[in-house]
């Protein structure tokens, strides 16, 4: 049968090896790495990927010596004792049919230890740790163990190696004038600049010699100040292919850039114009990147020309049979990143072990068992929210015969309004995916069905589970049932008009999101909004954002002291904050709410009043669970399980309902 996918899915000829598509799992760190027995784990979790027929696997980035480490105790790669644990990994890819290459990642001045080093002593605005500057020896042994660590890669078993030469990493700060400020023959002019890269790349071919996958991840955009220009970067990657790297892969954006690069406000395959660029500069195949989640958006942006291969990082965590799902032409049970960051990059920077919002399986392949139920149970779910749709498709997956009930017309809970904030498109994908597993599995879904505790009973269930979600918090201010007073779901269910001047009460998640959908009154240009510069002609590729046109005056409100948004998302909550700051959000702290009247709603400010004349006020002061039924099946003597916001609206994110879901499926 033909593919959908022939671009995606034709193989890749390197001369000495072939990749059997042109995909690639992009490098991410999980943690796995230094965790105690973490490589049997690893071995698990990569074996599944290339058994899901992935092209290609970059691991996540070990360093070539400590002063590289991301952190204390970071994996690195510099002995034979290393070796073995790496076989683990290597065999198991093999075994499974795949190819795999390791990252050497030296994190230089964004190391977080005091051995951090660098082309200058200049603290990145994102460590805390002041670098010191490499002196020339030292730069020489620097490459020198960037050899021996490729070196003992291939001794490990791997394909290749990718050297990390992107992102804002030690290779990078030499390139910038940003972080080099060198007066020796590794800085100053351009040439001397990338003196560094490629002697790495010498250095690390004379080793492993010439059939040997060499990856060079370019940065191409670095969008920050006094990054490389569009010239510079065509050279150096001339210099790259002269030098013997096989594949360029693309980097967009430094760790420090304040532009959002992979979040899911990024457009789909919002950055692979920048590979375009690069395409036919050079002879040898280009690498795309960057919020690239189905095999719809590849194919294209292969069939288009913008690259010869596509890396995927995150859709992998996701999904670790994408690729196979293309092939066989399943694409819609593909379980889509929705590029949340919620469970893998903000659990990282967090120290705990990466996973996947939508596939909590994700990091824990040896852990979770999906083995048949011994006993095939009836069991009714209530609410068809993250938490009930996770527990009902994974239970009817071990055999299990699942009704699911919702009292709404439509599958998703909470998430049919989150998908309606500009930059949340995304998580329909998540709703499409739940919709055609719950038809895989058999699962027998009612809608508009709001169920009582006696017809809960009258089902005569072996198991009930109340997945029913939760309630917007009720507030106690003086007029509180004013007409002008709105709840976040009378503004995104039930699109209620919102006034001109508006206040919104609470600033967690949902209060962040409904400033944005409330501000978007016209659809905006990406690049032209985070000031991205498509010539890549000025330094780093940055120039001016433009500034949003908001008609409506907002202020967002919380009771707690600092700042707002101060607890969302690790990686992506400085996207909020600097988005809301640039649609003129008022944003204040110290709040105490006293009433809200026809003039507006009055409230003190660290301690003093004051009167904010707006005509409407939105509720987004957090949830409380609803657990109408629980009476009535506590009465009967019906037993039942609780999940998701049913069971602790506190801190309740999908990541916590889907997670609870799974595991209550596993082991009933
Ligand atoms: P819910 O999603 O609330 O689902 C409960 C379901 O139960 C509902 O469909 C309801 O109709 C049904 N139900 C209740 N009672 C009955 C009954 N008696 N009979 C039948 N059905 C019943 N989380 C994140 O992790 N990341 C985000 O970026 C994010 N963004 C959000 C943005 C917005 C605007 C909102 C509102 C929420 C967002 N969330 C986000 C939160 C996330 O959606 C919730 O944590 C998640 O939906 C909770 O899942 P749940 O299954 O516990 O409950
Ligand atoms: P939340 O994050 O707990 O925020 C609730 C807000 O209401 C806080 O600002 C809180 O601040 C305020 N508040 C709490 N009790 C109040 C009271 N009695 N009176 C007045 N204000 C009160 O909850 P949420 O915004 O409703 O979000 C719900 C969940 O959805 C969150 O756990 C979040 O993780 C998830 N979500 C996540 C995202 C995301 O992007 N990751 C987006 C949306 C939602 P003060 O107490 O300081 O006033
Ligand atoms: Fe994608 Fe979110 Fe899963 Fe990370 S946690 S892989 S961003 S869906």
């Amino acid at each position: 049968m033909p593919t959908q996918y022939p671009h995606l899915l034709s193989p890749l000829d390197l001369g000495f090896t072939t990749l059997k598509n042109r995909t690639l799992m992009g490098s991410m760190h999980t943690g796995l790495e230094e965790e105690k027995g973490g490589f049997k784990k690893l071995a698990a979790y990569f074996s599944l990927r290339a058994k899901g027929q992935v092209g290609l696997i970059v691991t996540g980035g070990i360093s070539p010596n400590k002063a590289g480490w991301v952190a204390p105790f970071s994996a690195k790669l510099t002995n034979q004792k290393e070796v073995s644990k790496h076989r683990l990994v290597t065999d198991a890819v093999h075994d499974a049919g795949g190819k795999i290459c390791m990252q050497i990642l030296h994190t230089g001045r964004y190391a977080f230890h005091p051995f951090a080093v660098a082309p200058t002593s200049i603290t990145a605005p994102i460590s805390r740790f002041k670098p010191w500057e490499l002196k020339s020896k030292g730069i020489l042994s620097t490459i020198n163990d960037f050899a021996k660590c490729a070196h003992l890669a291939q001794q490990a078993g791997y394909d290749g190696v990718e050297i990390m030469g992107s992102e804002g990493y030690l290779i990078n700060q030499f390139i910038s004038l940003k972080t080099n400020k060198r007066a020796d023959e590794w800085g100053g002019s351009y040439e001397n600049r990338i003196r560094l890269a490629l002697d790495v790349v010498d250095a690390v071919r004379q080793k492993v010699g010439k059939k040997f996958i060499l990856i060079f991840r370019l940065s191409m955009l670095d969008l920050v100040e006094k990054g490389s220009t569009w010239e510079e970067i065509v050279y150096l990657a001339k210099e790259l292919e002269a030098h013997g790297i096989n594949i360029i892969n693309t980097g967009i954006g430094w760790h420090e850039a304040r532009i959002p690069t992979i979040a899911t406000m990024v457009p789909r395959g919002g950055f692979s114009w920048v590979t375009k660029k690069m395409m036919g500069e050079v002879s040898i195949p280009l690498i795309t990147t960057n919020r690239i989640n189905t095999p719809e958006i590849a194919e294209k942006i292969i069939a288009e020309g913008h690259a010869d291969m596509v890396s995927m990082a995150r859709p992998f965590l996701a999904d670790e049979n994408f690729v196979l799902k293309a092939k066989e032409g399943k694409s819609h049970l593909i379980n889509t990143c929705i590029a949340c960051n919620q469970a893998c990059l903000d659990h990282v920077f967090e120290k705990k072990l990466a996973s996947c919002l939508v596939n909590p399986k994700a990091c824990h392949e040896t852990e979770y068992n999906f083995t048949p139920a011994s006993k095939k149970k009836k069991i009714a779910v209530i609410g068809a929210g993250p938490a009930g749709l996770a527990f009902s498709i994974y239970a009817a997956e071990r055999g299990h015969e699942v009704e699911l009930y919702d009292a709404l017309d439509k599958i998703g809970g909470q998430f049919n309004m989150a998908k309606k904030i500009p930059g949340k498109g995304e998580f329909e994908e998540t709703l499409r995916y739940f919709d055609n597993m719950l038809k895989e599995w058999n699962v027998k879904v009612f809608l508009n069905k709001k169920m009582s505790a006696e017809e809960i009973i009258a089902g005569k269930f072996d198991e009930v589970i109340l997945a029913t979600g939760v309630l917007p918090r009720k507030l106690n201010i003086v007029g509180i049932d004013h007409p002008k007073v709105l709840s976040y779901i009378d503004v995104l269910r039930h699109n209620k008009a919102v006034g001109q001047k508006v206040a919104i009460i609470g600033a967690g998640g949902i209060g962040f999101d409904v400033a944005e959908f409330i501000t978007h009154d016209v659809e905006e240009n990406f690049e032209a909004k985070w000031g991205i510069d498509k010539t890549i002609s000025s330094a780093g590729g940055i120039k001016e954002a433009a500034e949003p046109k908001v008609t409506k005056e907002i202020f967002m409100l919380q009771r707690s002291r600092g700042k707002l948004g101060a607890r969302l998302g690790k990686t992506t909550g400085w996207i909020h904050r600097i988005s809301l700051r640039k649609r003129k959000v008022n944003m204040l702290a110290l709040v105490e709410y006293k009433k809200i009247d026809d003039e507006g709603l009055h409230i003190l400010v660290d301690g003093k009043s004051k009167l904010l004349k707006v005509d409407s006020v939105i509720i987004c002061a957090g949830q409380e669970s609803l657990n109408e039924l629980q009476h009535g099946l506590i009465e009967a003597g019906q037993n039942f399980h609780l999940i998701g916001g049913a069971d602790v609206a506190k801190e309740l994110d999908a990541k916590r309902a889907i997670e609870q879901g799974m595991k209550l499926a596993l082991k009933i």
